[in-house]
Parts: C-alpha cells; sequence; structure tokens
C-alpha cells in the first residue's frame, strides 16, 4: 500500500494519511496504523473472502484406453504434460506480480506455494507415468516374445522332437 499524501488529523489528534490500496482505491488511514501494518487493505479488499488457492488438475483423466496399458498411460502423460505447462504459467504470473508489487502479498504467496506444488506434483507424477509407460512397452514385448516361443514349444511338443 502506497501513502499518497498527508490528511490532517483525526479527533484524536492522530496523523492521517490519504493511501492507495493494491486495487487501486484510495482512502484515509490513520499513520500510525499504516506504517505498522495494520492497515493493509481499502475496505473493499478485507470484506473480500480470502481467495482459495487455484489449483491445477492433478486428478486421473477418464480415459478410453485400458488402465495402466501404454497407450493409457501416454495419454495421462499428456494431459499431465498440459496441465503443468498450465501450472508453470501460473506460477510464472503470480512470480511476476510478486515482484511488482512493492510489500509481500500474502494472498499473493499463498497462491503461488500452492501454484508451485501442484506444478512439482505434476513434474513427479509424469516422470513416474514415464517409468510405468518404458515397464508396460517392455511387457508388450516381453509378452509377444514368450507367445512366439510358446507357440514354439507347442509345435515342438505336437512333433515330439523335445
Ligand atoms: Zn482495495
Amino acid at each position: 500500500m502506497k501513502i499518497l499524501s498527508e490528511a490532517g488529523k483525526n479527533k484524536h489528534g492522530q496523523k492521517l494519511v490519504r493511501v492507495e490500496c493494491a486495487c487501486g482505491n484510495t482512502f484515509i488511514a490513520r499513520e500510525d496504523n499504516v506504517k505498522s501494518g495494520r492497515t493493509k487493505h481499502c475496505e473493499n479488499c478485507r470484506k473480500k473472502p480470502a481467495k482459495k488457492p487455484v489449483l491445477a488438475p492433478v486428478a486421473e483423466t477418464p480415459s478410453q484406453y485400458a488402465r495402466g496399458s501404454v497407450a493409457w498411460l501416454d495419454e495421462q502423460i499428456k494431459s499431465k504434460e498440459a496441465a503443468a505447462i498450465t501450472a508453470e504459467i501460473h506460477v510464472k504470473n503470480l512470480q511476476a506480480r510478486m515482484a511488482a508489487s512493492e510489500e509481500t502479498d500474502l494472498d499473493l504467496l499463498k497462491r503461488w506455494t500452492a501454484e508451485s506444488a501442484a506444478f512439482e506434483k505434476l513434474n513427479h507424477q509424469i516422470s513416474r507415468l514415464q517409468i510405468q509407460k518404458a515397464k508396460a512397452e517392455t511387457a508388450t514385448v516381453k509378452e509377444h516374445k514368450s507367445a512366439a516361443e510358446l507357440t514354439k514349444e507347442k509345435i515342438a511338443a505336437l512333433r515330439g522332437t523335445k
């Protein structure tokens, strides 16, 4: 909050100042309250309920593919990557807003913390999914191989050469 000008004294002889809230509203407040940080916002901003941090979606995406299949994992990775990009943009925007404001805005800081956590969680989930996908791909190859081997064994058994 910015002090714009002095605004005389109240009836108790306390100094008053005209200040500008982060939202752009200007109002008169006691100078000591402004300087001590007791008055931080205009009445409008004080009345607003604290905004809940907006979290990037981390829930599982509904899918047409079988859970755990390579295609399913691929789809999950793509949707989480998209969410991670969104979260990263939020984080950067909040950082820019925090850098631009003169004093620490606790609401911004809370949202930044939540978004950063969401971003990290998504990245963690993505790397886990990628490992799962690599495993699923290897397993698919193995399955084909073993099926082929089984067939070979069956043929060998039928021929009685085993
Ligand atoms: Zn305000």
